[in-house]
């Protein structure tokens, strides 16, 4: 096991060889700073696992150095042990209060002093190993939510978490007013390409469209897997006329693309939009109205967009 690292702050050469001496002896490591600004760049730039702390030093007290050791985030682990010949009882409430850990007067009793750092050092590993863990069960955390939200084929997101954004968009669209296009797509013919080359062609063309479909989206824009072969896509800020413009981006992306393993295969979409507006603008209802816009584009003869008709009005559709 590597030496435990210590730091001794103190004025006095000889004072200070005495205490390193007899640390030495004790076999941990010493470093050695003269006064309050050696000992605050040595607490930054070097690991330390322990600092005795004289309390009047030449340039800043031992108690400014201590508070400014415990306020950053680097340093505030590192146990303060104060030692000092100013030893009344204000002087000790006053080193606690600036965040020392200990409290010794000088001289030291050296068995003291020992168990004093002893004590010191048991409790910073028990502090560093509780450090790593609670950064590893972060970072599983992190993971396990990012799972949760994913789609395993794609890794675009999951149909639970498209709800909880196209609602959160539907809450702000009535705040602020603005317009939302929602965007169901569905893959042309899909179930011929899993029979006639099989399951694996078929994600791959899974994972290739939602790929293309999500270069032809915006940052804002989200797309998630709805199920099977069918996406779903909500642009916020987008009306009615300016939704054309990405839906024809991504009917064309689709069908100028060479599948690996199927290259000589055309694979087409079809999409249906619909528009929040008045009488629409709940998660069902807009959403049930882009699946009616795409079977529309479906009955049309596919590869193709179709918009949900206004209140009153006729349907439309284009490629
Ligand atoms: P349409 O143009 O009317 O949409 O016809 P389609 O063949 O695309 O639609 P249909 O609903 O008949 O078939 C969808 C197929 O998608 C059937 C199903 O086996 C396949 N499928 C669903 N999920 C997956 C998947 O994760 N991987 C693969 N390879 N196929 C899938
Ligand atoms: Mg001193
Ligand atoms: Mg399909
Ligand atoms: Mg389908």
């Amino acid at each position: 096991m590597a030496k435990a690292r210590i730091l001794v702050v103190e004025d006095s050469k000889p004072q200070a060889d005495v205490t390193k001496e007899f640390l030495e002896r004790n076999a941990y490591e010493v470093i050695w700073a003269r006064d309050g600004a050696a000992a605050i760049k040595a607490a930054k730039t070097m690991s330390l696992d322990v600092i005795l702390l004289d309390l009047v030093l030449p340039d800043i007290s031992g108690n400014e150095v201590c508070r400014w050791l415990k306020l950053n985030n680097e340093t505030k682990g590192i146990p303060i042990i104060m030692l000092t010949v100013k030893s009344s009882l204000k002087d000790k409430v006053a080193s606690i209060e600036a965040g020392a850990d200990e409290y010794l007067p000088k001289p030291y009793n050296e068995v003291e002093l020992n168990a004093v750092i002893y004590a010191a050092l048991r409790t910073k590993a028990l502090q560093d190993e509780l450090r790593q863990r609670n950064k590893q069960m972060e970072e599983l955390l992190a993971r396990v939510e990012l799972l949760a939200i994913t789609d395993p084929l794609t890794g675009l997101f999951n149909r639970r978490h498209f709800e909880v954004i196209l609602k959160q968009e539907l809450t702000e669209r009535k705040r602020y007013k603005y317009d939302i296009a929602c965007l169901m797509i569905d893959i042309d013919h899909f179930k011929r390409i899993n029979d006639s080359y099989g399951h694996e062609a078929g994600d791959l063309v899974l994972r290739d469209t939602a790929q293309l479909l999500k270069q032809s989206m915006r940052e804002v824009d989200t797309i998630a897997r709805w199920g099977g072969e069918e996406f779903i896509a909500v642009m916020p800020r987008v009306n009615r006329d300016h939704a054309m413009e990405p839906a024809s981006r991504m009917l064309h992306a689709i069908s100028d693309k060479s599948f690996d393993l199927i290259p000589a295969e055309k694979i087409t979409v079809s999409i249906g939009i619909a528009c929040a507006e008045p009488g629409r603008e709940t998660l069902e209802t807009l959403i049930g109205a882009a699946d009616s816009a795409l079977y529309e584009a479906k009955r049309l003869g596919r590869n193709r967009v179709a918009f949900a008709p206004k209140e009153g009005t006729s349907e439309e559709a284009g490629n």
